[in-house]
């Protein structure tokens, strides 16, 4: 017997404050490969995040500095060196492939490339509809159709008809990824992982892509992840921002202050850098731009060979989050009230003009989201 069509209406959100989903001192590890090598990749350590209903969180940091891999241990992808990955409070570490599947109706990702993660010899109508039927039942005839048909519609294809048959390739990249999230959709979830959703979509569709996902946040009350390198486009989708540097937190705030009023330097470097792509010159000054390695990370605070105002204190003991305003927080010992503590100032006069600054801040990247005015 078939189960009657699953369509999720608009949702409120839950009375308690519990996130969906939260992580607790997460850390991965990646062994190096090699003959008798102990080395690890220290990626991802002690990571406290946590996801509401109906709130977007974005991760901003440089390439390489752990966001995909906060990803994939959020959607148990691969298992954590430590820490805990917990459900509505509820400890929700999977064993097994049932436990598995249950999990992921409540948690769904989303990749960068739409093109990549769907697959070129199937049609839209076999993609969703074994989404469906793996989280929804054997749908068929009517009943199958009509969640197809409202999968679309929630991701604005319409009419539907005009999308159900199509292979991948006949599609556009915002399309392909539209298709992607109707996928995700299918599930249910209450959390959504979203890696670089827009990255590489062209420019002029990438707004449209994030106001879907803005909508869905607002009326399927989804709590979403968004992963991106760009701080403009964090501050126009999310109502948190984390930024991340070379594995570890570093800073955590409402979007609008953290990208408004940046606290730790290394995020005033991300915002008052604004990198032009075309000037060479000014990446080519990058001595102090270059990623630490996280085979050997720095001691410390991992951002102190980069950091104008790092002093002694700082490369001895990793910063805690230190509260630097209402529901704020920056690691970086210049917040604290430590004797030995260093006294931070404008980057942009410790680094003389906005060449080395942007230099500092590592390879540049056009902003994802078209132009300034869109933003407000
Ligand atoms: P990007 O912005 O380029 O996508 P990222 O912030 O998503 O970067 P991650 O992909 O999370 O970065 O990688 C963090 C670090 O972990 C990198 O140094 C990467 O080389 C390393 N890493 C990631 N996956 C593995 C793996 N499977 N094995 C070994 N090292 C890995
Ligand atoms: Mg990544």
């Amino acid at each position: 017997m078939s189960n009657p069509p699953h369509v999720p209406g608009p949702r409120s959100a839950p009375a308690s404050d519990v996130p969906a989903l939260q992580a607790v001192g997460l850390r991965k590890h990646f062994p190096v490969r090699g003959v008798r090598s102990h080395d690890v990749v220290h990626a991802v350590e002690d990571v406290d995040l946590e996801l509401h209903r109906g709130r977007v969180v974005a991760l901003v940091g440089e390439s390489g500095s752990g966001k995909s891999t906060i990803a994939r241990l959020l959607a148990q992808l691969m298992p954590a060196t430590a820490g805990q990955v917990l459900v509505d409070g509820q400890d929700a570490t999977v064993h097994g492939r049932r436990a598995f599947r249950a999990y992921t109706r409540r948690v769904q990702m989303i990749f960068q490339d739409p093109f990549a993660s769907l697959n070129p010899i199937h049609t839209v109508r076999y993609t969703l509809t074994r989404a469906v039927r793996i989280h929804q039942g054997r749908l068929r005839g009517e009943q199958l159709e009509a969640a197809l048909t409202g999968l679309l519609e929630r991701v604005q294809l319409v009419p539907a008809a005009q999308y159900v048959d199509k292979f991948p390739h006949e599609l556009s990249g915002g399309q392909r990824q539209r298709v992607a999230i109707a996928r995700t959709l299918a599930a249910d979830p209450d959390v959504l992982l979203a890696d670089e959703p827009i990255s590489m979509l062209d420019v002029s569709i990438r707004l449209g892509i994030l106001n879907l996902l803005r909508d869905l946040r607002d009326r399927l009350q989804i709590a979403i992840l968004y992963i991106t390198h760009d701080i403009a486009s964090a501050r126009y989708f999310a109502d948190r921002v984390m930024v991340m540097y070379a594995g570890r937190v570093v800073e955590t705030g409402d979007a609008e202050s953290v990208t408004q009023e940046p606290a730790h330097p290394y995020t005033q470097l991300l915002v008052r850098s604004a990198p032009d792509p075309d000037d060479l010159a000014a990446r080519a000054h990058g001595a102090h731009g270059e990623a630490p390695s996280l085979v050997h990370p720095p001691s410390g605070c991992r951002f102190h060979p980069r950091c104008p105002f790092a002093v002694d204190l700082c490369s001895a003991e990793v910063p805690p989050l230190l509260e630097v305003g209402a529901e704020r927080q920056a690691a970086c010992w210049g917040y604290s009230d430590r004797p030995d503590a260093p006294v931070l100032g404008s980057v942009l006069d410790a680094y003389g003009d906005r060449s080395a600054l942007a230099a500092a801040t590592g390879p540049a990247r056009p902003s994802t989201v078209p132009v300034e005015e869109d933003l407000s």
